[in-house]
């Protein structure tokens, strides 16, 4: 399962960064998921769920927030959110679609103690 690598990735990355604060417990772990990072959110908690028993998370709690996908149109330079995946500016109708966000998956907070 592609989402239990990236949850074991996160969790080395939250107990690393614990262990340089000398923090004993992770209380929280804020992540940030694209809606075309191509994970199920779904198997990312239940994953986590399951690898933090044992760890230094094992009481965290993760919250995800979802980043929409948007884009920018290189023809007349609009803005706007790109939905059910159709690449085609809102404004002009040009395919020429660069994606600003909707690709991230980070861990972008951290609560230690
Ligand atoms: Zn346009």
């Amino acid at each position: 399962m592609h989402e239990l690598s990236i949850v074991q990735n996160i969790l080395d990355i939250a107990e690393s960064e614990a262990r340089k604060n000398n923090a004993t417990k992770i209380i929280k772990i804020g992540l940030k998921i694209g809606e075309m990072s191509g994970v199920v959110i779904d198997s990312i908690n239940f994953c986590f769920e399951t690898l933090k028993t044992n760890t230094i998370a094992r009481d965290a709690e993760l919250l995800i927030d979802h980043v929409p996908l948007t884009g920018k149109c290189k023809n007349c330079g609009s803005n706007f959110q790109i939905k059910n995946y159709i690449f085609r500016c809102d404004t002009c109708n040009d395919n020429n679609i660069e994606i600003i966000s909707g690709k991230e998956l980070f861990v972008d907070e951290l609560e230690v103690e």
